[in-house]
């Protein structure tokens, strides 16, 4: 029998962070800054429509009190939102003819602010997967997870109807959700492989556990890291290397400034 997997698959850009490349590249000069882009990935599966992280909470960066209380508190860090008024995740939405209710299933590689602020669109309809390990971890000790980028107020709706996921799971026939902590405890990168009927093949969407494409082809640690070393953060890279090495899939770094508008260009060349 023929396995379903992915029919389209388009990188979203929600935004940018201007920051230290030391975040992404571990020990790097932290004088040296990169505007990084901040990722979405949209699937069409034979079952609906999935999202693979949602963006910023643009509230917290264009209330000036807001901001101050969130994103103000992270020196060095500059949240940037497309020029415009409306809330990006939408009009990237609708660029696909898409509604925020046309998505079934919401999957958060992890709970920062650059990945979950969208989550909010999503209550009450959606299934929203995440680790297990991250959720607990996001709820817990307040504020030491504020401290590390992750703001409460993103995922903290009781209406939210949560999977919790603990290990490697096919999530929908296409999307498989692989555990990669270190970045944050609960961190995850997802495979997706696409339809026979679309030729078959696949990516695997590292997120934030190799930001950078040098992350990925010299092996270097990143450098935002959550109760873990970040000489660690390596051993995940190689994994992800070998899988999509054995599978044939591509890798794909989860900020990268310049690899990550090329892959929105040809995923739309492939599928639209
Ligand atoms: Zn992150």
């Amino acid at each position: 029998m023929k396995k379903q997997g992915a029919l389209e698959v388009y990188l979203l850009i929600l935004g940018w962070e201007h920051l230290p490349k030391s975040w992404s590249i571990y020990g790097t000069d932290p004088n040296i800054k990169l505007i990084e882009p901040v990722p979405a990935v949209l699937v069409k599966l034979h079952g609906g429509w999935v999202l693979l992280d949602t963006g910023f909470n643009p509230s917290l960066i264009k209330d000036s009190a807001l901001y101050k209380r969130f994103h103000g508190r992270f020196k060095g860090i500059e949240a940037i939102l497309p020029p415009g008024e409306s809330d990006p995740l939408l009009v990237e939405l609708e660029k696909h003819n898409l509604k925020v209710d046309d998505i079934g299933i919401v999957a958060l590689s992890h709970l920062h602010n650059d990945h979950v602020g969208g989550l909010r669109h999503f209550v009450n309809h959606s299934t929203i997967y995440i680790q297990k390990e991250e959720l607990d971890y996001g709820f817990s000790s307040h504020p030491i997870p504020e401290n590390n980028g992750i703001f409460r107020i993103d995922f903290d709706d009781p209406l939210y109807n949560w999977q919790l996921l603990q290990g490697e799971t096919e999530i929908a026939p296409g999307i498989t959700a692989i555990p990669t902590p270190g970045h944050t405890p609960g961190h995850q990168s997802f495979e997706i492989s696409f339809d026979d009927s679309v030729g078959g093949g696949g990516m695997i969407f590292a997120f934030d556990a190799a930001d950078l494409t040098e992350n990925v082809v010299h092996e270097l640690p990143i450098g935002g890291t959550i109760n873990c070393d970040p000489q660690d953060t390596i051993e995940q890279i190689k994994l992800l290397k070998i899988r999509s090495k054995e599978k044939g899939y591509s890798l794909i770094p989860g900020h990268d400034p310049i690899i990550l508008p090329q892959i929105q260009v040809d995923l739309l060349r492939k599928f639209k």
